[in-house]
């Protein structure tokens, strides 16, 4: 089937997962993303008429990860910590906002009743009695046809019940000419007009931007409790690797995957651990991850889920029983692991160690399953429907993750070109992508000019 439509919307909507299922789908190797799905899969992911076990669609498997994902204890954090979480409490005001009655603006605190003659022609001379400076601690009362300098954000003297503004006077010291009459609680802040004492000053669930973050030091809450970021610990494994900075030798990799889903993660809200490389040795995975449990809500590790002999995290974790190897309907990122470890049941993800496979693998499962960890609402990425500048091609059964370019057409909607082969070893071609571009498992021919889904890859606040 190909998809084509001359009226792409721009609108986004989100990627929904489908509904739960069961599943029983054999690993295969899903490292070559060229070779087309034999298409002997049913609704469930079970084998389909060949016998052959059919793979999960990626739907089914991101609703599967989501169930598995729980919830971290709120913490208390430094209000400044607390920047981008979602509040853990109820903030009540335990005082008024503003806390007193103060002066909106520099000028005279004054009774309305005597300046209600006073005009340009014919201005109110009163007599000044004193200052009022902001922070006065004590601020002596005032009688019926005195006034008394006050600054803005300094209390209303007992008595006065308006300023009239520095502006309708002559600025006077001793005394001063007022010409105009004004309005009784003219430029007064009411204590409590912002807040009540009692009155909620947020909600829990609250995203704690900026805005909130005035709230709660306005009402005086320097620490809050808050849904914590997740820490997500990133191991890459594979004898072949070296760190950056050494000089990668023949058959020697530059690991780039454990740097890159470090700051994904980061990018995704959570506070990132890069634990390194773990060479392609069971026993020293299971160690490694043993002394990670301690301090990760989350592991994320890349590389040895195939089929090859080597392929370790597959053998070593498949032995616990609590984390599960699949082939995924997509490409490319076919083979995934997930499951969770320890005690405390904590989440793990094995994903593929070709870095574009990792990268998209994050992107449709890890990524939601931080968001939910963080207690957002909508875990999902926004995408965007865009035109197809080219024609792109996609195997059947399959969901394909093309890297792309998104533009932004003159008349402001959005068109897409790809950047790159199919391959998924490809990081150059990933470095100069903005967007996956999806498409869907029914879909196998995108011709130029038509809708097409796209996953953004813009980097995200935190
Ligand atoms: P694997 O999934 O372990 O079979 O690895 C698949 C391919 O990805 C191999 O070519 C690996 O060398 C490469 N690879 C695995 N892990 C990394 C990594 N951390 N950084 C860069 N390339 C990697
Ligand atoms: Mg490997």
């Amino acid at each position: 089937m190909s998809e084509s439509s001359s009226d792409w919307p721009t609108e986004t909507i989100p990627v929904v997962p489908a509904a739960d299922a069961d599943d029983t789908g054999r690993e295969e190797s899903g490292r070559d993303e060229s070779g087309r799905q034999d298409s002997g899969r049913d609704e469930s992911g079970r084998s389909g008429s060949s016998g052959r076990p059919s793979p999960r669609p990626v739907a089914q498997h991101l609703a599967k990860v989501l169930a598995n994902i729980g919830s971290i204890d709120p913490i208390q954090l430094a209000l400044l910590d607390a920047q981008g979480l979602l509040l853990a409490e109820e903030i009540v005001a335990d005082a008024p906002l503003p806390g007193f009655d103060n002066a909106a603006m520099d000028g005279y605190a004054v009774r309305a009743v005597d300046l209600r003659q006073a005009s340009e022609a014919q201005p109110v001379s009163l007599p000044v009695v004193g200052d009022v400076l902001a922070g006065a601690r004590s601020v002596s009362g005032m009688g019926p046809g005195l006034c008394m300098r006050i600054m803005t954000g300094a209390p209303i003297p007992p008595g006065a019940d308006a300023v009239i503004p520095l502006e309708h006077t002559d600025r006077g010291v001793a005394r001063v000419q007022i010409h105009r009459p004004v309005r009784s609680g003219e430029c007064v802040r009411r204590a409590g007009e912002d807040l009540a004492a009692g009155a909620l000053a947020l909600a829990p669930g609250a995203i704690l931007g900026p805005q909130q973050i005035a709230l709660l030091a306005a009402v005086g809450h320097d620490r809050v409790m808050v849904q914590p970021r997740p820490r997500v610990v990133v191991i890459s494994t594979g004898s072949e690797l070296v760190d950056v900075g050494k000089q990668a030798g023949f058959g020697e990799v530059s690991d780039c995957n454990s740097y890159m889903l470090a700051a994904a993660a980061r990018d995704a809200g959570a506070d990132a651990y890069r634990v390194g490389i773990i060479p392609d040795d069971h026993a020293r995975l299971l160690d490694v991850l043993d002394s990670q449990l301690l301090r990760a809500d989350m592991i994320i590790t890349t590389g040895g889920v195939s089929m090859g002999a080597f392929d370790i995290v597959k053998e070593a974790l498949s032995q616990l029983g609590t984390v599960e190897f699949t082939t995924v309907a997509m490409q490319p990122g076919s083979p995934q692991g997930f499951g969770t470890l320890g005690r405390e049941r904590t989440p793990i993800f094995c994903l593929p160690g070709n870095p574009v496979s990792s990268l998209v693998s994050f992107e449709v499962f890890v990524r939601p399953a931080i968001r939910k960890l963080l207690g957002k609402r909508n875990v999902h990425r926004q995408t965007i429907q865009a035109m197809a500048l080219e024609r792109m091609d996609s195997p059947e059964g399959k969901r394909q993750y093309r890297r792309g370019l998104l533009h932004r057409e003159p008349d402001g909607r959005y068109s897409v070109s790809l950047v790159g082969g199919n391959g998924s070893h490809l990081i150059a071609a990933l470095a100069a992508s903005n967007c996956l571009v999806v498409i869907d498992e029914d879909v196998t021919e995108v011709v130029p000019g038509s809708r097409v889904t796209v996953h953004p890859l813009m980097l995200a606040q935190r």
